[in-house]
């Protein structure tokens, strides 16, 4: 019942309806063909009689017992997630098998010589008939049933129906054996020996049995039916033992042969189902594993990518502000200075579109394949930068060297996001050099080809310098050591480069200070 109410189950992951695949069809195969062979070697002692075996009997029955009640329990908890006819007839026919075994070896002659009532000569075979011939008929109603469309509503009116009327039906019947002896087949000549007329029964279940395999074989075999065929051929050769091979001779060989594969066929179902809904637990848990750990990256992505969204336009929304005060300010002026304010203007739609640019590298870098790739010269997007930052460096006292090499190759990226780049580590180097007091705060970038066709871009600053304790964690998600840092910066320079194939590194400038250097391959190299 847990499968239905906490997970949906995948149509193709039913026991019941899922293809048997060719190894569980060689495994049945190969159980059959041992079988065989045991028939095969037993026939020759079949007839010995083994004396004194009726103790055995008890327990034999008692572990039918069990193991179709557990059976019963399984089918019925699948039948209460997919609410199949079949799965509630099978069911029926364990139960029915299950209920019928104990007055049969109770009235078995000689196991319980005390038992006043049903030691009958007849009662112990016609159960056994009854038996024999009523489990087949719910193995047909399974094949028959196989294609109805599942039972809508509540599951525990159908399941109290099948377990009452055919608990009604087993017991009333060997109730009534037991107490009518007198007007039963004359089946058995004394306590082990069966007569004539018990030669009708065995052809009787035989024809169920065939019925059963042809409605079975009819279509192509889901997991259960493969074992609901190997389960009516393993009765079959139980038949053929106690019946022919035996001669109908009771306690013999043959007989208890046959009888351990009585036993064998009310295991199988059982091991099958077990095997089956363990190995689908299995597969259910794995599944919710992935959609949990799915579910936590995809909201680690959300936070990464609000969080990042949030930093890289955080400045020019800034910048948008300072500008838009600025123009009112000159537009308030006696009389209206209004070629400042258009120049203000100016810069507030030019850090607009940076905006939005940057928005849309940020969607950019979390959307798969959609990439865009143009050839950027570093050098020119370094002084770019640099230029944009002038009025940054003269109020915060820093001076700037810049030292690229001429003729760099370009390189295949994406210009906003590379633009952002230099942008961050220019950011960190300013607040690096900030709180610098007693030495120069200058900030350098270099630019160089290497011979092994990368290009690299160092910034470095003399500012505080990395805290070798933190080591890599600088490049991680929120980790950040200022009180109003968001811990996003690196992390971003850092994915944008690995997506472009290149490396971001940091390390110590001496004397004092930081460099943040990345790489990235040259145009040709990609392409
Ligand atoms: P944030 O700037 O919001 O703190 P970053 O990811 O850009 O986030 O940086 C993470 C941390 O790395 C900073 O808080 C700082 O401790 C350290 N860091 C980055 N760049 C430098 C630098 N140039 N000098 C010294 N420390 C730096």
């Amino acid at each position: 019942m847990w499968l239905g109410h906490t997970v949906k189950v995948d149509r193709a992951e039913r026991v019941s309806t899922e293809t048997a695949d060719r190894s569980q069809v060689r495994r049945a195969v190969l159980l059959l063909a041992g079988l065989l062979v045991v028939l095969l070697m037993v026939a020759p002692i079949a007839r010995q009689p083994l004396s004194g075996t009726e103790p055995l009997l008890p327990a034999y029955a008692a572990a039918i017992f069990v193991s179709e009640m557990v059976t019963v329990a399984l089918l019925l908890a699948l039948f209460g997630v997919q609410r199949s006819w079949a799965l509630l007839a099978l069911a029926g026919g364990y139960l029915f098998s299950g209920l019928t075994v104990i007055p049969w070896a109770f009235t078995f002659p000689d196991v319980f010589p005390g038992w006043a009532v049903g030691d009958g000569l007849q009662t112990t075979a016609s159960i056994a008939a009854f038996r024999r011939l009523g489990f087949p008929l719910f193995v047909l109603a399974y094949a028959l049933l196989r294609d109805r469309p599942p039972v809508h509503g509540s599951a525990s009116w159908p399941i109290a129906g099948v377990i009452a009327g055919v608990t009604g039906v087993a017991l009333g019947a060997t109730g009534l054996i037991i107490v009518g002896d007198d007007v039963l087949p004359r089946f058995m000549t004394d306590k082990r020996n069966v007569a004539a007329v018990w030669f009708v029964v065995p052809p009787a279940t035989i024809v169920l049995y065939a019925c059963g395999l042809g409605l079975l074989l009819r279509r192509p075999l889901s997991v259960l039916d493969l074992w609901l065929v190997v389960v009516l051929c393993t009765l079959l050769i139980e038949l053929v033992l106690l019946s022919y091979v035996s001669a109908g001779l009771r306690l013999g060989v043959g007989w208890w042969v046959g009888r351990a594969c009585g036993l064998l066929s009310a295991t199988i179902m059982l091991l099958v189902l077990l095997l089956e809904t363990t190995s689908l637990y299995a597969r259910l848990a794995r599944s919710v594993a992935a959609e949990r750990r799915g579910r936590n990256n995809r909201i680690t992505t959300m936070e990464v990518l609000s969080a990042s969204i949030a930093h890289e336009v955080k400045q020019p929304l800034a910048s948008m502000v300072t500008n838009a005060d600025a123009g009112l300010r000159w537009l308030a002026k006696e009389p209206p200075r209004s070629d400042e304010a258009k120049a203000a203007l100016g810069r507030i739609v030019r850090d607009g579109h940076r905006a939005s640019r940057v928005i849309e590298s940020v969607r950019a870098m979390y959307t798969k394949g959609s990439q865009e790739r143009v050839a950027v010269d570093l050098n020119a997007r370094i002084e770019e930068v640099v230029e944009a930052y002038e009025s940054e460096f003269r109020l915060s006292g820093i001076s700037v060297e810049t030292d690229l090499e001429p003729m760099l190759p370009l390189v295949l990226g994406n210009p906003a996001q590379l633009h952002q780049v230099a942008c961050n580590l220019i950011d960190n180097a300013v607040e690096a050099m900030r709180p610098v007091a007693g030495r120069r705060r200058l900030l350098r970038a270099t630019s160089r080809r290497r011979s092994d066709g990368e290009v690299v871009v160092s910034i470095e600053d003399t500012g505080t310098g990395l805290d070798p304790a933190h080591g890599e964690d600088i490049f991680e998600p929120f980790f950040t050591t200022k009180p109003d840092g968001m811990g996003m910066g690196l992390m971003f320079c850092r994915s944008v480069v690995e997506a472009h194939g290149g490396r971001l590194w940091a390390s110590a400038n001496i004397p004092h200070g930081a460099v943040l250097t990345f790489s990235l391959p040259e145009a040709g190299e990609e392409g």
